[in-house]
């Protein structure tokens, strides 16, 4: 389903205007700059219709992409702007999520939050590192390992943490492949 084509079809900033689920969403969430942008870019391969940007926090509304009338991909805003915003916040939690954390920076508290409100909502989520090219190979396994412990105190089950990075284009047909499983598709 990722070959298809990307169509960008909506955008909203508060849950009442976003367009009817009728596909499986897949939502991606993560800190400003964390390079879910790209992330999309790269799994979809329609470079440059998701935009990207040097700029921390300006991706503000919440856009829809359609991939062949089979799968909607949510590209959420940063949380600079979404945990101001109660709406924005609560609309989240209607999405299945991938939690997209820099592999240099780890998780920050704000990507703690998110867990915590996933984990009381039962919402189904998978951790991507991403940019893995900017460390070693070691270190992408490190921080896998710690985050990966770090969540272990949680009680629904976590996926193992996948690896990604957009530039290299390492583990982006992995977690292609997944996605595409986990959606039966
Ligand atoms: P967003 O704010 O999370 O949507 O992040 P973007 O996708 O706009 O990326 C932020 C910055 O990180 C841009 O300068 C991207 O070129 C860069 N970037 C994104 N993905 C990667 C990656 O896998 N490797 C490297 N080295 N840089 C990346």
């Amino acid at each position: 389903v990722f070959r298809n084509k990307l169509e960008f079809f909506a955008a909203a900033k508060i849950s009442s205007s976003f367009p009817p689920p009728t596909l499986p969403e897949i939502a991606f969430a993560g800190v400003s700059n964390v390079g879910k942008s790209s992330l999309l870019n790269a799994l979809t391969r329609q470079w440059g219709i998701v935009r990207t940007s040097d700029k921390p926090g300006l991706t503000q509304s919440i856009n829809f992409f359609r991939l062949a009338s089979k799968l909607c991909l949510v590209d959420l805003p940063g949380y600079g702007f979404a945990y101001a915003k109660e709406e924005v916040k609560e609309s989240w939690q209607e999405l299945k999520k991938c939690l997209l954390v820099h592999t240099k920076r780890g998780m920050k508290p704000l990507d703690y939050e998110l867990v915590d409100l996933m984990e009381r909502h039962k919402t189904p989520y998978q951790i991507v590192l991403t940019k893995t090219d900017l460390v070693f190979p070691i270190d992408v396994a490190r921080r896998a390992m710690e985050i990966q412990e770090s969540l272990k105190k949680n009680k629904s089950v976590v996926n193992p943490v996948m690896m990604v990075s957009s530039k290299t284009g390492a583990g982006i047909r992995n977690l292609r492949d997944d996605k595409a499983e986990t959606d039966h598709l």
